[in-house]
């Protein structure tokens, strides 16, 4: 399949009358800020995306995006591959949605002095949100889950009760306190 470029920016309320459907890739050169908040993207961007007037009459835009990207897993440090993936719903009259009560139901896109929307921005805002607060293998994937369950192993309550420095001062409390009552 052939895959066309999305575009950067778009009239949404035009693209709505065409019913215009979108199927394609950004490049990786144009998400400047979701690179710099991973390793690196490892792929193509890839997008669909629908504009179409709703039944309510709001012009809408509405699809899903995905790129893999390396991350570091917070666990062991290693490299891992995540695949981020958004899906998104927008209408661009924010007054007609809160007039309709649909607030709930979707982001408000703002337009720019050329009743255009930055479709890029958006869909690299909405791949940003769906980063990992912590990226992490899952556990029988990491190389330090051994070390972890190892450490639990060894580890536990006992050394410390073992090693209690402050056992003698109880001691000397509880003497003091029997020798008053
Ligand atoms: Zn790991």
């Amino acid at each position: 399949m052939q895959k066309v470029k999305i575009p950067i920016t778009i009239d949404p309320r035009n693209a709505a009358a065409r019913k215009l459907d979108c199927r394609g890739v950004v490049e990786l050169g144009d998400f400047p800020r979701l690179s710099s908040m991973v390793d690196e993207l490892a792929g193509d961007i890839e997008v669909q995306v629908s504009f179409y007037r709703d039944a309510t009459g709001l012009d809408v835009f509405a699809g899903r995006a995905s790129v893999p990207a390396v991350m570091r897993c917070q666990r062991c440090l290693e490299p891992m591959t995540v695949t981020l993936s958004a899906e998104f719903r927008y209408a661009v009259d924010p007054e007609e949605v809160v007039r309709l009560g649909l607030e709930d139901q979707f982001d408000v896109a703002e337009l720019n002095g050329l009743g255009e929307i930055l479709l890029c921005d958006i869909i690299e805002d909405e791949l940003i949100l769906s980063l990992p607060i912590v990226a992490r293998h899952p556990l029988q994937d990491c190389p330090a889950a051994d070390l972890l369950q190892d450490q639990e192993a060894d580890g536990g309550p006992e050394p410390e009760e073992r090693h209690n420095p402050f056992a003698a001062l109880g001691e000397m409390i509880r003497n003091g306190n029997s020798s008053n009552s």
